[in-house]
């Protein structure tokens, strides 16, 4: 069975559309697919009515990663099988909208300041309409021949160290774990590794998450070794905590492929151990 229980369409920074991604997700052979856009759900019924009406053997899982803020640090919680119409849920995810958006006009104003204009105007175009993310504002600085590749954007403007930079506001992790119960779905932490943590900070970061009522980490996932996935597997025994897997695809260029994630080791449980499958 191929599960991939972490990706992004345009409703957040990823390329495809919510139905080009349930396409290549049945192309890709692909049993269980989640959707899990940044901060918002708006890119899911889309994706529900596509399989319907085309009768598409794809299990969706209604899912959101959300951005929390533990320790200065930007951590991401994934939500799934939520309800995504559950009023908590809803409430959340427009105030962190509303932080998104001020967010965006603040680096807007500090790419002003280089004498790189209409950032946000421009970056909204990226969006198409929607919620406005640093991978759009790092698009258009590639497009307009400011960095040679969004990683250089990231390097130069948009990340901790960029010139403009601006912190995210948002939510606590355990903001995140308990609306996503309320919801009806488990919590999940989003790429353990990828938060430049040491061993000691992350094991920090898995007891509190824990403490918060969190049910699952990411155990495989994209641009990983094969000692991260093993550390992984030894961390969510270790707190007793069920694993996830996911490529976190937004583009052919930055992630894996849909559904291209090692497999889970034997030693862990996954966390669709006992999803219903119909
Ligand atoms: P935001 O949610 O607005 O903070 O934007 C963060 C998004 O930008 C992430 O979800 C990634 O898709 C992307 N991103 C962050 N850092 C990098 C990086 N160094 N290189 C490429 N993309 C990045
Ligand atoms: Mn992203
Ligand atoms: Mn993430
Ligand atoms: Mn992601």
């Amino acid at each position: 069975m191929i599960v991939d229980l972490h990706s992004h369409t345009t409703a957040s920074d990823g390329i495809l559309t919510p139905t080009e991604l349930v396409k290549r997700a049945v192309n890709n052979q692909i049993d269980i697919l989640a959707i899990t856009d940044h901060d918002t759900v708006k890119g899911l019924p889309e994706a529900q009515q596509v399989i319907k009406d085309e009768k598409l053997p794809l299990k969706l899982v209604c899912g959101v990663e959300i951005s929390t803020i533990w320790k200065n640090n930007e951590i991401h919680i994934v939500g799934l099988n939520i309800d995504i119409e559950n009023a908590e849920l809803v409430a959340l995810l427009l105030s962190q909208e509303q932080r998104r958006i001020k967010r965006a006009i603040a680096i807007s104003e500090k790419l002003a300041k280089l004498h790189i204009e209409d950032a946000y105007t421009q970056a909204q175009q990226f969006a198409k309409g929607d919620i406005v993310s640093r991978a759009h504002f790092a698009r258009f600085l590639v497009a307009n021949g400011w960095v040679k590749d969004v990683k250089q954007a990231f390097k130069k403007y948009l990340g901790k160290s960029g010139y403009a930079y601006v912190p995210t506001q948002c939510c606590s992790i355990s903001d995140a774990v308990n609306t996503i119960h309320a919801a009806g779905g488990q919590a999940v932490l989003a790429h353990p590794t990828r938060y430049d943590l040491t061993l000691t900070k992350l094991k920090l970061l898995i007891a509190d998450f824990k403490d918060c009522g969190g049910d699952a980490i990411e155990v495989s996932q994209s641009r990983q070794t094969q000692d991260d996935l093993q550390k992984l597997a030894k961390l969510a025994n270790q707190f007793e905590l069920l694993a996830s897997q996911g490529s976190d695809f937004h583009d052919l260029v930055n992630y894996l492929d849909l559904g291209k994630t090692t497999p889970l080791p034997g030693s862990v449980t996954p966390i669709w151990h006992n999803w219903s499958l119909d």
